[in-house]
Formats: C-alpha cells, structure tokens, sequence
C-alpha cells in the first residue's frame, strides 16, 4: 500500500474516518499530522460509534501502530479521556505513540480560546473553543511547551513561566480574568505527562524506519482543504495545515514518500462554522437534508452544533482535490440523497455579474451565487449494495458527473457509516 495521505476536499468532516478506519485494515501506521481534539472522526464498527478527536483512527485495530505526530496540537487531556473511553468499551488495548517533538495544548490555550470568541460576540470565527488557534500562534512565537520538554521540572517551570507571562498581563487587563499560577500549571503538567510517558517516542525515526521498510503508512487529516490557512477561505480557517502536503512536515517522512493522496468529500456539502458556503440550503430543504444525512443526522461529532448543509459544491470540491493534490477521491454519503426526485450540483459562480468556475478568494466568495446543474435522482436505497456496476444507473451518472467537473477519478463510495458499506470503483 505504500504511504497514502487520506485529507478532506472540502470544510471537514466529510467521513475521512470511516475511510481510514478502511484503509487502517492493510495499514501498519495510522497517523495524525496536524490539528488538534478540536474536530472529531466519526467511526462504527463492531464495538459501536466513536467520535475519535484525539486518536488516530487505527486505534480499532491491534495490529495497526497509531502515531501522534510533531505536527499535532496534543491536549493531554483529551488523549487519556479517549483511551479511557476505549478501555470501558472493551476496545483492546491499541498501539499508541506520541512524538516527543509535539507540542501541548495548555489549559491557558483554551481559556483564551474561549475569552477571545465571547469578546468578538457575534463576529466570532465559530471556534471549536479547544485552544487550537492560541496554541499554534504561540508555537509560531516560540513559547510552546514541548511534550519533551514536559519530563524535567525546571525545564517545564521556566517554559510555563515564558508561556504565562504575556497571557497574564491579557487576562488580567483585556479580559478581566483572574492570572494564572505558574507553579500551579507546572504542577498540573508534570502529573499528566506521567500518566502519557509510555507512548512517548521518537516517532519521526519510526516512521522513517517503517517507510524504508516498505510497510503501509496512513496519513490522516483532520478538517479539510479550505479550512487551510493559506490556500483555504481565510480567515474561517483552521490553524494548521490540513493539506496532503504538510502531511510529510506533520509526520516526519519525505515529501515523496507519499505516492496516494485520497481526498475525501461527501456527496453533498456540510460545514461547521462561520464562512461563505456558496451552495448553503435554508429553511426546511436544509432540515430534510441535515436529519438524513450522516449516520445520526449532520451535527459536528466534536461540538454536537448543527451542521450547514448545501449541494455538492464541484467548484470548491475541484479546487479541494488540485490544492491537496488528490491521486483519487472517495465520495462518501453518496446513499444520503437517495430520497431526491432531481440533485443540483453546482458548476460555476455568479459574481457581480461574472461567471466562473475558479475558486476565489473570500472577499470574492462572499457575493458568489452558485450556477446549478440538476442531475436525475435515484429514489433508491443504495445502502446494501457493494458493487458499482450495481448501482442504479442515475447513482453512477451522479458519481461520473463528479468525477467530470472535479477533474480527479473517484475510486472509494461509501454508501453508509459502517465499515462495510463500501464500493471500490475500478
Ligand atoms: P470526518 O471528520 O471527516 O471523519 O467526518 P465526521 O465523522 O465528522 O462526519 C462524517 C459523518 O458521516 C459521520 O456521522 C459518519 O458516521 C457519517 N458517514 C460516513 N460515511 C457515510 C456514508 O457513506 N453514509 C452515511 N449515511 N453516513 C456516513
């Protein structure tokens, strides 16, 4: 299988999850490259539904090494609630690794996260509030804690002090909130960096190790193509990059060791949060839409907030797939609009007058009014069937269509959330 990179093509959550969770069958690494627990996988299988946001999603098989890598923001917290959830659900025991080289998300992360979004009232940026977007602008300052940096006490007290000390003087005098205590925060710190100690590694040398090897190396994003902060809809964007191509920066290993880049989509299109979302449906389409769609309705698997939901978005999608590089896409959710009588997808924009078909930036964005194309619907359930060729004819003329106007071949339909409702199209 090689190293494969399985990224989203769009907003998030479009079931890169379930694809892993897919592909982790073959795979001797599953690992996460960036972000943090601030968006979630949604994952079935024979113990039952997990929304993973700390994990890799390998962690349901034995076999599979899960890696948590240098590009990760790793809220400590968040990881041992996890794997005490799996350890309660008689999940076995997975093979985890955290690279000594990540950094951690600090409470002081999250309460800035918080204080900031209820002081922009209703211009927030519709924050998953876990501290992502302070922790990597103070990685970019350089006053991070690194997890290797967590194990001697001295070190931790004088990089808690450098990470405190500007914060305090915000929290005081900008939020008027209390200060908060160094020794404190180390104290916090040093007792759950004990309780991760075990999984901390020289991930990079592993995984080095392992692509030399030839084994199978999953790279797993978290969010989507245009939530990346440079090639995304800025500023409704993420923290880190979620494209293919920070996969290597994120995990350690050579840009071109990665020979297969899957980029996820749905279907149709969801998005959690702020941000112009071209093809959004209003009103009680939208409710249809939302309740039918996922494995329990469209609702973020992180903050449980309703997902806007809209029509498959070929100009952003195509757009997703060139910025990620895509080799190939998996279309997920494709059993979803099984109920329609007719599906538009949108082919191009209408801005101030123009027509175009190029994905602009968010200024632009914001006046674009989608041009539609309608397709036949199927009025089918498709959840039962495992064969392409078995798919109702309009179904594959919608997928066909697709893979037209997105320029990249669809080779992975999922037709329902468990693991086994799956189509590989030759
Ligand atoms: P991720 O963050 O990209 O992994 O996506 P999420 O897990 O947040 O959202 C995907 C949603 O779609 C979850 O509710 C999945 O269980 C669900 N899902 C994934 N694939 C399919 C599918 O083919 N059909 C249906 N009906 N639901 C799916």
């Amino acid at each position: 299988m090689g190293v494969m990179a399985v990224v989203g093509a769009n907003w998030g959550d479009e079931g890169k999850g379930k694809i892993t969770d897919y592909l982790a069958h073959d795979a001797n690494f599953v690992v996460r490259f960036q972000g943090g627990s601030n968006a979630g996988h949604t994952i079935l299988n024979a113990w039952g539904k997990f929304a993973l946001h700390a994990l890799p999603s390998g962690v349901f098989y034995p076999h599979v090494h899960n890696v948590i890598g240098p590009g990760v923001a790793v809220n400590i917290k968040d990881l041992l609630r996890e794997l005490a959830t799996l350890r309660e659900r008689a999940v076995p025991t997975p093979q985890l690794r955290v690279s000594e080289r990540a950094q951690v998300v600090l409470p002081v992360h999250v309460q800035l996260d918080r204080y900031e979004e209820e002081r922009l009232g209703a211009n927030q940026f519709g924050s998953t509030r876990t501290g992502i977007a302070p922790f990597y602008a103070d990685k970019a300052l350089k006053i991070g804690v690194q997890i290797s940096e967590l194990f001697s006490k001295n070190r931790l007290r004088e990089r808690v002090e450098r990470a405190l000390a500007l914060k305090n003087v915000l929290f005081v005098y900008g939020y008027n909130q209390p200060m908060v205590d160094p020794d404190a925060l180390t104290e916090t710190l040093w007792h759950e960096a004990a309780q991760i100690a075990d999984y901390v590694a020289d991930t990079t040398t592993l995984l080095q190790n392992g692509w030399r090897d030839g084994q199978s190396i999953v790279l797993e994003g978290q969010l989507g193509a245009l939530r990346d902060p440079d090639h995304g809809i800025y500023p409704f964007t993420t923290s880190s990059s979620p494209l293919a191509g920070f996969a290597s920066v994120g995990a350690g290993i050579p840009p071109y060791a990665i020979t297969r880049i899957i980029a996820v989509t749905k279907a149709y299109s969801t998005c959690v949060g702020a941000g112009p979302f071209v093809t959004e449906l209003l009103g009680s389409d939208a409710e249809t839409l939302r309740e039918r769609g996922g494995d329990a309705g469209e609702y973020g698997a992180t903050t449980g907030r309703p997902r806007r939901v809209g029509w498959f978005d070929a100009v952003a999608t195509r757009y997703g797939c060139a910025v990620q590089g895509a080799t190939e896409v998996a279309l997920t959710n494709l059993d979803v609009l099984g109920y329609l009588e007719e599906i538009p997808i949108a082919v191009g924009y209408r801005i101030d007058g123009k027509v175009t078909t190029q994905f602009p930036t968010t200024t632009q964005l914001t006046a674009a009014q989608p041009i539609f194309e309608m397709m036949p619907g199927w009025r089918t359930d498709i959840r039962a069937i495992r064969r392409y060729h078995n798919l109702p004819s309009a179904t594959r003329h919608y997928v066909e269509r697709i893979e037209e106007l997105i320029g990249t071949p669809v080779h992975l339909i999922s037709v329902g959330p468990e693991r086994e409702q799956l189509l590989v199209k030759e």
